[in-house]
């Protein structure tokens, strides 16, 4: 079972903009922010506005315009930082096997250099 929506973390606040984040793009349904610890030269989260704790629940309980607006949202971003013709990773974690450490949804966007093989 997921568990409820912590209004108090950290992505949480950054979409009330109670906490400071390198936003590169917003619309009705998502934001996406630099991550604060990148791993790869392009390094993006992208989340729903919605209080979605992760990719279980987001899929459960969202709408259809909030999914399409979602996954059309990680789209936009990957080509505005034009990572189509390179290449580009997404990601998300969901849960504790996972390591999901920020109970909001999120999709890791990796580019901008090889990523070599996918993790086990
Ligand atoms: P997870 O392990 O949950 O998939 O990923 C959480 C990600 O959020 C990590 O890559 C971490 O660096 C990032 N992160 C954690 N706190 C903050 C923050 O306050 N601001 C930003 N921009 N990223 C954060």
């Amino acid at each position: 079972a997921t568990l409820p929506y912590d209004d108090q973390n950290v992505f949480a606040k950054i979409l009330r903009g109670e906490i400071p984040s390198k936003r590169v793009y917003e619309d009705d349904h998502a934001v996406a922010f630099h991550d604060i610890a990148p791993v790869a030269p392009v390094h993006i989260l992208v989340i729903p506005r919605g209080p979605y704790v992760s990719w279980d629940d987001f899929s459960a309980r969202a709408s259809d315009a909030e999914i399409a607006g979602f996954v059309r949202a990680i789209g936009h971003v990957a080509r505005e930082h034009g990572l189509v013709a390179p290449g580009y990773r997404l990601l998300a974690n969901i849960g504790g096997d996972a390591g999901q450490e920020v109970p909001h949804l999120h999709v890791h966007l990796f580019g901008g250099r090889p990523l070599g093989p996918m993790l086990a």
